[in-house]
């Protein structure tokens, strides 16, 4: 048998860095210098033109076809002047990545010639053969086409000499076969909702721009080490794999020094991601051994998701450059630290001022609570959404697992904030606030900066956390696309920002000075949302316990995450803000459910293949060399000499893991089978769930005890302490 670990090993040891792209040239002298951003824009296009595309970011205000047709002319021209030949729709259908499909400029003229051409119809709109992205059953039921729409809120920008333009993806009836729309939807309705409720503060304040900041968390394996592992090339996880002595107990990779070949890697995709408008500006080692991360500066939602993928894109491209393939798998390697996605959440106005920072008067800090009230009453009344938008098949394993925040939804708001909120529930009163009432709160509600100033209480174990003037979402995985956990939780927020809105003109109508309407809400949604708020330890077993005694949800996997998409509450929020009508959100639910069945699937595939081809071969021939060794020593020292007793230990425990593997693959197959033959999707996702992925982790048992029986140099695949320590 051809054994590649030690190929893959010398190829691994004889790397360089790749130093050829690396320039010392400014960050600023390259910033965005590859997308159609305003100095591109007011370079190609014409005074009108720019105003309407200016004004369709600003306020959604869509481009009329004339207009898009010079918007077109534009593009193409600047898109030439770079040397782009082809032009594609960018959009991400439901798989969760993104898909393009280029065109070229260059057209045939009847005289023979031909031309560059690229009108505003074809910026506008696209139809691309969608047949066989996701769709729920959508396209079935209706029409077969789906379309790609222009999104001109997201610039369009040049990647390998394409001029790639951000669009949504929806079907022939108009139905969203992707994340953009809804999460543009979602944005509209928290803009509506909060530019109400901050008119309550500042009159000026008319628009209201949700800000997302994510942090991306990623493992780097050499590609050679990579590809001699079916598992880690295939699922992107070690399936197998006995944890190297030295884990991560020393912690010593945390912001520990960067390896030069992975620096040199970064320095490029940095260079790539910044060139394209991504402010990029962190990076470190993360406490996992081999793994990293990333982070930009925040920015407006919809624009910051598709940064977000395209960076994911250019990840993969430029490691494989530099030899190393980028893990972007929620858990990689059992035992380890899982990788997630914070993301850093907020609301912003036209004015710049950001709606969940503590000001520095009673009257900016009124505000603040107000929003900040009502996002933790939105979580309260809605973590089952939460939940599902960041259930997949391969977040469940990071979820609840070491260092990742529980699949229980709380929310931290360390102990000043705790105090704050304390005081308002006793104090007012809920009839008119007395003058005492009133400087009493006022004087505490002053004090909030000084007392966020020091506040240093930072706990990493929670789901969702204040982290001093945005929310950080941590439970989002590092694979997923942030439109999923943005597009619920600005839906949920919006919906409670209008309910608030509703209650306080309610009570100001009853006669009540606004102030104390707006006093009188917050403590009755504070008392009303109070057992969502958590401070403890989110890792520990008591906590899982005080949860449920709490009626908290604790939904450890997919299938059972996405039940809430059935209820018809979760169908009325949405369909009331108009993010998704019920025939969207069925198929949503559909979608993630067939997903979730398929990767488990493909597990179970790649790891009964690893089983019967290569685990169980080499204990075979290792139990042979071993037999042979005990025949020898036989005939030497006779049948019943001591000297064989420990090889016939050896040679039973290997024969045991042997059949155990056997038999619990076998078995493993025979429920996919059972599973497959199931129609509804539902009940075929608990299947895999259920019946059959309780099998991986008993295989990896047996399979990881051969590791450390078999011989070394017989081990058909680079272990894990080669995989994570590679140079
Ligand atoms: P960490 O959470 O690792 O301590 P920081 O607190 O510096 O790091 O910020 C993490 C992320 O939060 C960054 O990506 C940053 O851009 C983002 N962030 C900061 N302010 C906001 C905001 N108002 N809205 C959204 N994201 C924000
Ligand atoms: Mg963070």
């Amino acid at each position: 048998m051809a054994n590649f670990r030690f190929q893959a090993i010398e190829q691994m040891l004889n790397r360089k860095p790749d130093l050829s792209t690396i320039s010392g040239d400014k960050i600023s002298s390259y910033f965005g210098i590859d997308v159609f951003g305003h100095s591109a824009m007011s370079e190609f296009l014409t005074k009108g033109a720019y105003n309407a595309v200016k004004e369709a970011m600003d306020s959604g205000k869509t481009v009329d076809r004339v207009v898009a047709d010079e918007v077109a002319s534009g593009l193409k021209g600047w898109a030439m002047s770079k040397g782009c030949t082809h032009y594609t729709h960018w959009f991400q259908p439901l798989t969760g990545t993104t898909a393009e499909k280029h065109d070229s400029f260059f057209e045939p003229t009847q005289d023979g010639s031909s031309i560059e051409k690229f009108s505003g119809s074809l910026l506008v709109q696209q139809e691309p053969d969608a047949s066989s992205f996701p769709n729920g059953g959508i396209r079935n039921t209706f029409e077969a086409r789906g379309y790609t729409a222009w999104d001109p809120s997201s610039p369009a920008f040049i990647m390998d000499k394409t001029l790639c333009i951000p669009t949504i993806f929806i079907s022939y009836t108009g139905e969203s076969l992707d994340n953009k729309m809804p999460l543009l939807k979602a944005l509209s309705a928290i803009d509506a909702s909060a530019s109400a409720v901050a008119q309550y503060f500042d009159k000026g304040a008319t628009k209201v721009t949700a800000t997302l900041g994510w942090e991306q968390e990623y493992f780097l394996v050499d590609t050679a080490l990579a590809n001699a592992r079916p598992d880690i090339s295939l699922a992107g996880r070690a399936l197998v794999g006995h944890l190297p002595a030295k884990g991560q107990q020393l912690d010593d990779h945390y912001f520990g020094i960067i390896p030069e070949r992975v620096t040199a890697f970064m320095k490029d995709f940095e260079m790539q991601a910044l060139r394209l408008g991504i402010p990029v500006r962190t990076r470190h080692n993360e406490v996992a051994p081999n793994q990293f991360e990333c982070a930009p500066m925040f920015e407006e939602c919809n624009l910051a998701n598709d940064h977000n993928l395209l960076l994911m894109t250019i990840l993969e491209k430029v490691g494989r450059k530099h030899h190393f393939r980028v893990l972007m798998h929620e858990k990689p390697f059992a035992g380890l630290n899982g990788s997630g996605k914070h993301n850093n959440w907020s609301l912003s106005t036209n004015k710049g001022v950001n709606l969940l920072a503590p000001g520095s008067t009673p009257k900016s800090n009124l505000q603040f609570l107000t929003f900040f009230v009502n996002t933790i009453k939105a979580i309260h009344d809605n973590s089952d959404m939460l939940r599902a938008a960041i259930a997949s098949a391969s977040n469940d394993h990071r979820l609840g697992a070491n260092e990742a925040p529980p699949a229980i939804i709380s929310v931290f708001i360390g102990s000043k904030l705790t105090e704050v909120l304390n005081e308002i529930e006793n104090n007012v009163n809920i009839g008119q606030l007395s003058p005492e009432d009133k400087t009493e709160l006022k004087l505490n509600i002053g004090k909030i900066p000084q007392i966020l100033l020091d506040n240093t209480d930072r706990n990493r174990t929670s789901p969702f956390a204040f982290t001093g003037n945005k929310f950080e979402f941590r439970a989002v995985g590092s694979s997923a696309n942030c439109a999923e956990s943005m597009i619920a939780l600005n839906t949920i927020v919006a919906k409670q920002l209008f309910e608030f809105k509703m209650n306080v003109d309610k009570r100001i109508v009853d006669g009540v000075k606004k102030d104390d309407a707006i006093f009188q809400e917050l403590k009755a949604i504070i008392i009303a949302s109070k057992k969502i708020l958590f401070e403890g330890n989110g890792y520990g077993e008591e906590w899982a316990i005080e949860a449920e005694k709490r009626g908290l949800s604790n939904l450890k996997d997919t299938p059972r995450a996405l039940q809430v998409y059935a209820h018809k509450n979760t169908e009325k929020i949405y369909s009331d803000l108009n993010i998704f009508n019920p025939i969207e959100l069925a198929a949503r639910h559909d979608i993630e459910l067939e997903k979730y069945h398929m990767k488990i699937q493909i597990e179970g595939r790649i790891l009964n293949e690893m089983v019967k081809s290569m685990i169980i071969p080499t204990a075979i021939k290792y139990q042979n060399s071993l037999i042979q060794n005990i025949t020898g020593l036989k005939s030497i020292f006779g049948a019943d000499s001591d000297s064989i007793i420990q090889q016939k230990n050896i040679l039973s425990k290997v024969n045991e893991h042997l059949n155990n593997l056997y038999i619990l693959s076998e078995e493993m197959v025979n429920e996919r089978r059972i599973a497959n033959k199931i129609e509804d999707s539902e009940k075929r996702a608990f299947a895999y769930c259920d019946n059959v992925k309780p099998y991986f982790e008993k295989i990896k048992y047996h399979s990881d005890k051969l590791e450390i029986l078999v011989d070394d140099e017989l081990w058909p695949m680079p272990k894990l302490r080669e995989v994570l320590y590679a140079k």
